[in-house]
Order: C-alpha cells, then structure tokens, then sequence
C-alpha cells in the first residue's frame, strides 16, 4: 500500500479537488490510503475566528464563519450532483451549526484555551476529508472516510500533540488495514488526532504531512507521497529565489534539516516515522502530475555540488544571556538549559563564549517570562526580527574551505551565530530577517551555478 497527502492548495477548490481524484484513480493498483489537509488557508480562519471568540467578538467569529461555510457549500455544490449535494449539503449544515454554537460558547466564555482551539481548527480537516470522500464516491472509487481522532492516538499537549505510535499503529491496523484488503479506498484529515480520552488533539501546524507519515509508518507502505504546489524539494523556496531547481533525489538526513531549518515544504517530524521504516517519501505536484518530484532516501547518491540546498528560518529571537561572576563556574550552561526547558522553549542554533551563550528561540510568546526566570542567573538581553540561514548537504563533511566560500559571498554583512559540524551536514549562521531574500539568492547563485545533473534537475 501507498499513503497519498494532499495539502492545503491541493483540495482548495473543486478544481483542485478534481484534480487530486485523478491523481488517486492513477493509483488505485497500489492501495492508496489518502490523507488530506483543511483546503488552503482554512486553518488560519478558523484559529482566527477561534481567537476572535476568545476575546469576545463574537458577531466577527461568527462573519468568518459564514465565508468558510459559504466556501465550503459552493466547493461541494460544483463537485456533487444534485441528487448527492442536497444530501450533503445537510449534513454540512449540521457540522457548520455546531461550529458557530462552539463560537458562541467560546465567546461567552470569553477565553479561548488550547483545547478548544484545537477542537475548532480540527473543523478544517475534517470538512476537506468529507467533501473529497464525497468526490472520489461521486467519480466511482470505493472511497472510505476515517475519522482520524479514531486512528491518530495522541498525548494532550493540544496545539502540538505527539502522537503515542503503538496505541496508532494498532488502531490503524484494525481500522483502515481491513479496509485496504477488502478494496476500498480509505481518506482522512491530517493534522487532527485524539487523546485516549477521545478528546479532539492537533498535532502542529503543517503537522498533515506527519500524519501521512505516521500512516504510512503504522501500515508499513512501500511509499509515502507529499503531493503539494511545487514540483518537489527545490534548492530553495522557489519563492524567494525563482531560479531555484528540483532536487531529484535526497537523504532523510538532508531533508530533515532542511525541514527543520524553514523548508516548509515539509513537515520537520515526516521523516522520522519514514526512517524507522526506511520508506521513501516522494515530493509531487498536484499541478503537474507527470513530473517525477523529490525522492527522499535513506542514501542518495554522490553529489557533484556541496550542497543540496538552502532553507530559512524567520521570527527568530536571540537571547543572550552573560554572567562575568560564571567565569570558570561549572554548571552555567546546565542552570541556563534548565531554564528554557521549565518554559517549554524549545534553541535551534547555540553559541557561546567563556561567560556568555546566545541562543536562538522561535516561541516569542514565552520569551519575556523566561527572560524574567533566566535575569535571576545572569544578564539577559533579547532581540527579534533575526532569521536563521541553513545550508545543507552531505558533502560539507569532507570538503575544505567552505565556511570562506560562503562568508566571503556576504562579506559586507554582519553575519551571527556560525555554527557547523553539529549535525556534520549544515552551516547555520543569524541574519536580520530582511536580509533574507538577498542572503539566500547570493547563496543560492554562489553555489548552484552549477549543477549536478544527476540530482537536480
Ligand atoms: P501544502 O499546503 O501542500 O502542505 P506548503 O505550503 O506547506 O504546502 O508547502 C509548500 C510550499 O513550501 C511551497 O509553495 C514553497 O513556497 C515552500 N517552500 C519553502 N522551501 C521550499 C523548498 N526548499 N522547496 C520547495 N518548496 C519550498
Ligand atoms: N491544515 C493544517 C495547517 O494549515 C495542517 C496542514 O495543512 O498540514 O497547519
Ligand atoms: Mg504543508
């Protein structure tokens, strides 16, 4: 079997929906299991109007509402005959009802907790995952919908759950395996997962990509595709720099840096459920179906250039934390760690000097009461607005001078926070976030003038 996730633009209208039918019907020789997002931008609406309930707004909650019900109705309405949309369209209703009763229970309230935020945003999912279940009925497959608060057991971390993968695997070979085998196609929403308890868990944004992942895991498929807007994992986002290129093949190791360090083309937790399987994952254009994307490996071949790519990190904030009385103190940097991890804040890059580290966070809404908890060690200053550049490939092991090579391109910057040989694999350094675009295209043309025919296209 095959897991197949469509992402946001992927099932954004009834064109796009169209289009992923298809692309599932060209499949259904390898038993796809089909895993699919809230349509584009859905996510956002609803925390918005989640957010706006919180705070008492509740005539704004309910307007956003409306749109999304409106889009919903019309996406449905021009997939479905009118036999089947006057069905559906009731229950529709009944699942918008119950979301503007959630709102208005929210705005009396008047607070908004991760919990219920997560219970409202899990609308998107769940809305995409019935209408492209509907379609793929309507155009004759055999189509199954999950729910996937029954398949996706996860802890109550809500906003970022983590899924428990025995409790999942079980579920899943109970209740979509036996689908599988007996012909159908089974869909469901990504993102959206449950606690034992049964209570309504995501697992964080992006996160649909880990649910394939973890599906795929749990029904140990032959392959995993991210089917999504771009033609595959490019050297960099094609946003940013247009001359970017297809990468035809890349490594867990690689990808998962890359994912981590700003990629969003994928979710930085996809890789790890692949590895542990050793599945491929494939990147894949729902757009244009007959290019072959990105495979993602356990080994990919040798590559002639040093990197693979180039990702970005924004909304990063330096905190520098200095003590001159630590001087040859033991147990600084142990009592400073100890600090981050009672706020739950997670460092991406860390650098030190004798009585001073800096330390790069993403989580701006912690900062000032860690800062507080932090100042009772040392001297504390933070500062936002940075981003983190990554450049990644498996060929920096080896090769000398690199580090002059990149610096000496953006010798006129003042570049923060070197950091190479943690991973063996990335060169990551701190920039001003509006540096960005003009930092990755001077990369991007210093080291992918050239290319390796074999691994980019
Ligand atoms: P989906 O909704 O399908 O999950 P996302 O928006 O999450 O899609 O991810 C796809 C986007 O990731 C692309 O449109 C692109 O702008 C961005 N992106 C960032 N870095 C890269 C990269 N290195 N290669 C490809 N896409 C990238
Ligand atoms: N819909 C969710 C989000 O926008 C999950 C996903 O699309 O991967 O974050
Ligand atoms: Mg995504």
């Amino acid at each position: 079997m095959i897991v197949m996730k469509f992402g946001g633009t992927s099932v954004e209208d009834a064109k796009a929906i169209d289009r992923t039918t298809s692309i599932v019907k060209g499949r259904l020789a390898r038993k796809p299991v089909v895993v699919v997002s809230a349509m584009a931008k859905v996510t956002d609406t609803l925390l918005k109007m989640a957010q706006a309930a919180g705070a008492g707004d509740r005539e704004g909650a309910l307007k956003l509402s409306r749109s999304l019900r409106e889009r919903h109705y019309n996406t449905a309405g021009e997939l479905l005959g009118t036999g089947v949309f006057t069905r559906f369209h009731s229950e529709l209703e009944g699942e918008f009802d119950a979301l503007d009763g959630l709102l208005r229970g929210i705005a009396a309230v008047g607070e908004l907790t991760p919990r219920t935020a997560d219970h409202v945003a899990a609308y998107g999912e769940m809305l995409s995952s019935r209408i492209v279940s509907e379609a793929f009925a309507a155009r004759g497959m055999n189509a199954s919908l999950m729910d996937s608060r029954d398949c996706i057991v996860t802890d109550a971390t809500y906003t970022r759950a983590v899924p428990f993968f025995d409790d999942t695997n079980e579920r899943l070979a109970l209740r979509v395996q036996p689908l599988l085998d007996s012909g159908r196609v089974p869909i469901m929403g990504g993102f959206v997962g449950a606690t034992r308890n049964g209570i309504t868990t995501t697992i964080g944004r992006g996160g649909s990509d880990f649910s394939a992942a973890i599906v795929g895991a749990g029904l140990n498929a032959e392959a995993i595709e991210i089917w999504t807007d771009v033609d595959g994992m490019m050297t960099t986002d094609p946003n940013l720099c247009p001359d970017a290129h297809r990468i035809r093949v890349i490594s867990f190791d690689e990808a998962a840096e890359l994912a981590y360090f700003g990629a969003k083309v994928l979710h930085p937790a996809t890789v790890l459920p692949a590895i542990q399987k050793n599945i491929p994952v494939y990147i894949l254009n729902s757009r244009n179906p007959a290019c072959e994307g990105t495979r993602i490996t356990a080994r990919a071949p040798h590559c002639k250039n040093i990197f693979k790519a180039i990702a970005a990190k924004k909304r990063i904030t330096i905190v520098n934390v200095a003590a001159p009385r630590m001087l040859l103190a033991h147990g600084f940097l142990k009592a400073i760690f100890e600090a981050f991890d009672r706020h739950k804040v997670a460092v991406d890059v860390v650098s030190t000097s004798e009585v001073s580290v800096s330390l790069t966070v993403d989580s701006n809404e912690a900062i000032p009461a860690l800062a507080a908890d932090l100042a009772k060690l040392a001297d504390v200053k933070y500062e936002g607005r940075k981003a983190i550049v990554c450049l990644v490939g498996e060929n920096l092991r080896e090769t000398p001078g690199v580090a002059a090579r990149v610096f000496g391109a953006l010798s006129d910057l003042k570049v923060r926070m070197i950091s190479q040989g943690a991973s063996e694999i990335n060169l990551t350094f701190v920039v001003e976030e509006e540096e960005v675009p003009g930092v990755v295209r001077r990369l991007h043309s210093t080291f992918f003038a050239e290319l390796d025919a074999e691994v980019f296209a």
